[in-house]
Parts: C-alpha cells; structure tokens; sequence
C-alpha cells in the first residue's frame, strides 16, 4: 500500500507536488490536469521551479475535468548556506511581490546555464543554448534541460550520466544556483495567500537547526512523505513537525512518464487533510 491516508470506500486524494513543461516536467498543464482526473484525483497543486506560468492553463484544464487545481510553485531557497526548496500552496498566481521573484529566477536560471554551457566547453562537451532553450521549451531553464542536451549532442548515453560526469552537485561542469533568502521567500509566499512548506527536508539534508529557524521566520509545514524520504526521514520528520507545531504534507513530486518512477497521486494526502491545509491558508488571504 502507497503511503495514502485513506478512510471510506471512495477516498478522496489529493496530489500536492507535481511539475509540468514549465519547469522540468514532461507533461502540459492540461495533460497532467487529465492524468490527475484519470488517477481518481480530486485536486492537484502545480508546483513548478521557480515559476508560475503553468498554473492558469492548469486551472482551466480543472473546471472542465472536474479537477481542484491548486496554485502552486516550488522555490529555489537559501537559508544559512542550505541549498532548500520552499513549496507556497494555494497562492494567487497573479500576486506582484511572487511575480517578481520568478522574473528574478528566469534571470538567474538563464544566466547559471550560460556558465554550465561554458564549462561543459572547456570540457570537451559543448552544448549551444539554443538547443538548451528548446528542449526547456517554455519553462524554466534548469539542469535537467543541460542534461537532455548533452545526450542529444552525443556526449553521454543518458541524462542520468549527465548529472554523475558533468553537472551534479560537485561534478566539474556544475554552477550553483544564486537564491533568494528562504524567509525572504517565505514572506512573499505569504503575501501570495499561500502557505509555505519546506519540500522533501530528507532528501535535501536539512539539519533541525536550520528547520528552527525557518519556524521562526513563520514556515508553516513540512513534506513528510515523498518518493525520496526513507522510513528513518519520515519517523525524524514527523518528530521535527510535532515539537515545532508545523503542518505536515505529502507529496509525489511528479515529473511526468519517464522522468522518475513515482505515479501521479502515489504520495497523496486524505480530504480531510487537504481541507485543513486550506483552512490554514485563509490566514494569509
Ligand atoms: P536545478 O533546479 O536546475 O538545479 O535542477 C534540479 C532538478 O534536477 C531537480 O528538481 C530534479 O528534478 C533534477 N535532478 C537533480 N539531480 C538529478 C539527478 N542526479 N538525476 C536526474 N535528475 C536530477
Ligand atoms: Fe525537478
Ligand atoms: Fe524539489
Ligand atoms: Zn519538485
């Protein structure tokens, strides 16, 4: 059994984590919206890196497929030196302060792909943006992308060698992302109406120093469950989100058919909890 919080014959689950072509998934916001409907979803929350574009296309695909899509985004962060990601659900996509943040990212993004491609140079490996830029297609430009173009070039047999040869956290062609303040971060997500909730805590080995002060800069949740938490993260984590008094969430962080192999809705949360974490957010509306 997926780690599903169910009750009645027919549970209602809700997806909270998933990424479309805008950022490095492979799916449109209207197909993922329809794959949400065809895996029994009653709402799906887009949270694409450092973007928001995906999410109108998402909301319209919803009313007509009967689906609650939630507006989302998925942050690139810092806090203390700790490379994070800060989910915001059930912000308005629309929000200026949130908006200028991503016009911030598509900047950044760009400009650290333009020094990846450099490196992959003087390595031996070149890859041209524009092949970088059409494979990203309309979204955020991210390693991913550097990724599929080095296996399109030839370079490497397959994204995954892309990341251990070239571009993974300490391998030769890898530029750190620049980010923005995570309480910086956490406030805009407020500002949007959102809750703030710091993604996969495991798997970004964020120590409970830094989770402390998070809390005090009035982070709202931790992502307990997710396809890359161990047994020992989730049992930690629920401990941390206890003593804390923060909100808990669950997610698949889906990127589409073939990138991962998590199924949409595979980490979801009840109804029942997903009315909560939208009561909680009315706080900040
Ligand atoms: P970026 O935000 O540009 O640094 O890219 C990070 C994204 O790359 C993550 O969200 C994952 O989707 C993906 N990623 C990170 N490490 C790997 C890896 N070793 N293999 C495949 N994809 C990865
Ligand atoms: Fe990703
Ligand atoms: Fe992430
Ligand atoms: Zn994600």
């Amino acid at each position: 059994m997926p780690p599903t919080e169910s009750d009645d014959r027919e549970p209602v689950r809700v997806e909270l984590h998933s990424h479309t072509i805008h950022s490095d998934g492979v799916l449109s916001p209207a197909d993922l919206v329809r794959a949400a409907a065809d895996a029994g979803l009653a709402a799906l929350a887009i949270t694409d890196h450092d973007t928001v574009a995906g999410v109108a296309a998402a909301r319209e695909a919803g009313e007509t497929g009967h689906v609650d899509v939630v507006g989302g985004i998925e942050f690139s962060a810092r806090a203390n030196d700790h490379d994070i990601h800060l989910l915001g659900l059930f912000i308005d996509e629309h929000d200026d302060e949130l908006l200028e943040a991503t016009e911030r990212y598509r900047r950044i993004r760009h400009e650290r792909a333009r020094r990846m491609l450099g490196k992959l140079e003087s390595l031996g490996a070149p890859v041209t943006m524009e092949a970088v830029e059409r494979i990203s297609g309309p979204g955020s430009i991210g390693r991913p992308h550097v990724a599929d173009a080095l296996v399109e070039a030839g370079h490497v047999p397959s994204a995954n060698h892309a990341f251990r040869r070239y571009i993974g956290v300490g391998r030769p062609a890898y530029v750190r992302k620049p980010a923005l303040d995570a309480a910086d971060l956490i406030r805009r997500i407020h500002g949007a109406g959102g809750l703030a909730i710091l993604a996969h805590p495991g798997s970004s080995r964020v120590p409970l120093s830094v989770v402390r002060r998070l809390a005090d800069a009035e982070l709202d949740g931790l992502e307990i469950e997710h396809p890359k938490h161990r047994r020992g993260d989730v049992k930690r984590l629920r401990g941390w989100a206890r003593r804390l008094s923060l909100l808990t969430t669950s997610g698949s962080d889906y990127h589409g058919p073939g990138r991962g192999d998590t199924a949409l809705g595979e980490y979801s949360v009840s109804g029942e909890r997903f009315r909560r974490l939208r009561r909680e957010s009315a706080r900040y509306a």
